[in-house]
């Protein structure tokens, strides 16, 4: 009789502690998804760690879509933040890809909007908690635009610290190209086989042949020399390399290489406590630099 009543009491103490605190729910990764509730708690999982998938929309070849490089990019990005939780931000693609204007479906920013619409992307971001985002590039085109955002986080103050990673589809153990690596830059063969992976329903292998991929270097200048135009002297029906040639096995490899160059990422930028530190360090000497230490 008395073991059954401090039974049935322990039964009804577990199942008020249980109505109390129900079993934690799988916090999703995106940031649209969250309640704001949950969205608190995802700051917190994440110790403050954000993803910020970059991309455009433009041209890719004869057989893949105009957001390709997000939707890659976004996988990747998505898949690594399931494995190492970060909040991953929506749909950004507000990069940078004048030198694509000529070709249909193309949404090229003015270069005032892009580090506008960056900066306070990443500031209102910060405000709600991500002290630390990683921008996680999708585009070759945005490869000098990212770097020189991080760096003018220097201008002024800022209580958040930026990090920039690149496309991470090459690695030890690679399965062979088929086409010259020299070339394979924007629609070829390492592009294609992750979008067969990321987005097998939008790639239309059998369409890539239709147009050249072909370096047509119209524009000869030595190495160091730098013109912008560089892009559209070389590849103007902005395709570089051969995508018929893509495979589910190059890939796989790729993906998988990208979305673990992103999950080694979360983990040292939630393991960086010095950026911030130094960042700080920088703004307080920067406002009386006759006082710094000589
Ligand atoms: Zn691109």
């Amino acid at each position: 009789m008395h073991t059954s009543l401090l039974l049935a009491l322990n039964v009804l103490g577990a199942s008020i502690a249980w109505a109390q605190t129900p079993a934690p729910s799988k916090l999703s990764v995106y940031w649209e998804e969250l309640s704001a509730a949950e969205f608190k708690d995802g700051i917190a999982r994440a110790q403050g760690t954000c993803l910020l998938p970059f991309g455009v929309l433009e041209k890719h070849g004869p057989h893949l879509p105009l957001g390709n490089d997000l939707l890659n990019v976004r996988y990747a990005a998505l898949n690594a933040a399931q494995q190492e939780y970060a909040i991953v931000f929506p749909a950004y693609y507000f990069g940078q890809i004048a030198e694509a204007k000529q070709q249909p479906g193309t949404v090229a920013y003015s270069r005032r909007l892009q580090l506008d619409l960056l900066q306070e992307t990443t500031d209102e971001m910060a405000r709600n908690g991500c002290k630390k985002i990683i921008i996680a590039n999708g585009h070759g085109g945005n490869n000098s635009l990212l770097p020189y955002f991080a760096q003018t986080q220097l201008d002024t103050p800022h209580d958040y610290v930026v990090y920039v990673v690149g496309i991470m589809r090459s690695g030890p153990g690679e399965p062979k190209h088929k086409s010259n690596p020299a070339t394979d830059m924007h629609a070829g063969e390492s592009e294609t086989s992750v979008s067969m992976i990321a987005r097998p329903d939008l790639v239309h292998l059998d369409r890539a042949p239709q147009e050249s991929g072909a370096d047509q270097a119209r524009v000869r200048l030595p190495d160091g020399v730098y013109t912008g135009i560089w892009w559209y002297a070389r590849f103007p029906n902005h395709y570089a390399g051969e995508g018929a040639v893509a495979s589910r096995e190059l890939g796989a490899f790729a993906a998988r290489t990208w979305i673990n160059g992103i999950v080694q990422a979360i983990r040292a930028v939630k393991a960086d406590r010095e950026s911030l530190r130094l960042q700080n360090e920088f703004y307080e000497r920067s406002s009386r630099p006759l006082e710094t230490p000589q």
